[in-house]
C-alpha cells in the first residue's frame, strides 16, 4: 500500500505580487502556460501525477520571484569601532541562470570595514536572497550585492566574493559537474589596499573550503 503525504496547497491567491522588474506576477497565467508546456513536451497534463503540477510550479515561481524585501537597512552605532574587517560567509542561495533558466547555487562571502556603525548580520542574507530571487547571472548578482551593501554603509569599502555552481554547465552543454565560477568585487579600501584585499580573498576561500 502506498501512503501519500498531502503537501500544502500551492499559494495561488489573486493578491498581486510584483516581480523583480516591478510588473505583477500573473500566477494563474503561469499555471496555464506550464500546462501548455507539458502538452508541447508530449505529456498529458491531466494524468494523475501531473494533475497539480502547473499550480505547484506557478506557486514556486511566485515565491521565487518575490523574496523578502531587502530595502530596510539595519545598522547599529558602534562609535568606537574602526580598523576592523568584518566578513560574513557561508551564505548559500539558489538563483536561476537567465540564459537557460536552470538553477545556480551561489556561495556568497561579503566583507566591509566598519566606521562608527555596524551592519546587522542578517541583513547580508537578505541582500543575497533579494538578488538571487530573479533571473540572474552570477556576475551581475555580485555587482548588485556589492552596490547594495555599499549603499547601506554609505561608502565603497565593501568586498563580495561568490562561488557558483551552474546547472547549465553541469547537466547540459559541456557537462562539467566539478566546474565552479568565482566572481569577486573589491571596492574602496579593498581595491586600494592589497593587504586588505588579500585578507578578504583568503578568508573567502577558507569559507568555501570549509563548506
Ligand atoms: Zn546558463
Amino acid at each position: 500500500m502506498t501512503t501519500s503525504v498531502a503537501s500544502s496547497e500551492p499559494d495561488l491567491s489573486p493578491v498581486p505580487v510584483a516581480g523583480p522588474c516591478g510588473a505583477a506576477i500573473d500566477t494563474c497565467r503561469v499555471a496555464d502556460l506550464i500546462a501548455q508546456l507539458l502538452v508541447a513536451l508530449g505529456e498529458d497534463p491531466a494524468r494523475e501525477g501531473l494533475a497539480g503540477t502547473p499550480d505547484r510550479v506557478a506557486a514556486w515561481w511566485r515565491a521565487f520571484l518575490s523574496p523578502d524585501d531587502a530595502a530596510t537597512a539595519t545598522c547599529f552605532t558602534e562609535s568606537q569601532l574602526s580598523d576592523q574587517l568584518v566578513i560574513v560567509g557561508g551564505m548559500s542561495v539558489w538563483s536561476l541562470c537567465e540564459h537557460h533558466m536552470l538553477p545556480m547555487n551561489l556561495q556568497v562571502t561579503a566583507g566591509y570595514v566598519p566606521n562608527g556603525e555596524v551592519v546587522g548580520l542578517s541583513k547580508f542574507g537578505r541582500i543575497a536572497q533579494h538578488y538571487a530571487g530573479r533571473l540572474q547571472v552570477q556576475e551581475r548578482f555580485t555587482q548588485q550585492f556589492a552596490e547594495h551593501l555599499a549603499g547601506v554603509i554609505g561608502r565603497e569599502d565593501v568586498a563580495v566574493a561568490v562561488r557558483g555552481v551552474h546547472l547549465c554547465m553541469s547537466m547540459r552543454g559541456v557537462r562539467m559537474e566539478a566546474a565552479r565560477t568565482t566572481t569577486v568585487h573589491a571596492g574602496g579600501q579593498f581595491r586600494s589596499d592589497p593587504v586588505l584585499n588579500q585578507q578578504f580573498v583568503t578568508l573567502a576561500a577558507a569559507q568555501w573550503n570549509a563548506a
